[in-house]
């Protein structure tokens, strides 16, 4: 089994059985997020202690990337402060966007797999659609905030 067999499997298996699907009620902050050219939407809710990310949750409706992406997303930054969390995304965004023949940074774990959205470019916005919600989430704490990514 080859690098890329093994990052299409994490996708799929993200998308078909979501982690932390569904919603925090309360929540300390939340966002709606869409991206218009795939038509993906979704919601995500917060619990914060502090400046660290107790807990999150997502809920919503898009393709099998933006479903993937939010799911690792939700797994990896549970735990973070908000610093470690910018770091992270800075990283994804860079591992989204490079070319496809550069190295995958290392330390991502599971969210390598989101590597392989590099090879359609057009996708790259499905797979940061939840990575844009978070940030603006974090930046209207105590409140809630949409972001487009059109
Ligand atoms: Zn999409």
């Amino acid at each position: 089994m080859d690098l890329k067999d093994l990052y299409r499997d994490v996708i799929l298996d993200h998308n078909k059985n979501p982690r932390n699907f569904g919603k925090l009620e309360p929540c300390d902050t939340s966002a709606d997020g869409h991206n218009p050219l795939c038509g993906d939407r979704l919601t995500l809710t917060l619990r914060l202690e502090g400046d660290t990310v107790s807990d999150v949750r997502f809920e919503g409706k898009g393709c099998a990337i933006s479903t993937a992406s939010a799911s690792l997303m939700t797994e990896a930054i549970k735990g973070l402060d908000e610093r470690a969390i910018t770091a992270l995304s800075d990283v994804v965004h860079r591992t989204l966007t490079s070319s496809t023949e550069a190295a995958v940074p290392e330390g991502l774990g599971k969210l390598a797999a989101l590597s392989g959205v590099r090879e359609y470019p057009a996708r790259v916005k499905c797979a940061s659609l939840c990575w844009h919600t978070l940030a603006a989430a974090l930046a209207h704490r105590g409140g809630s905030a949409a972001v487009s990514t059109e």
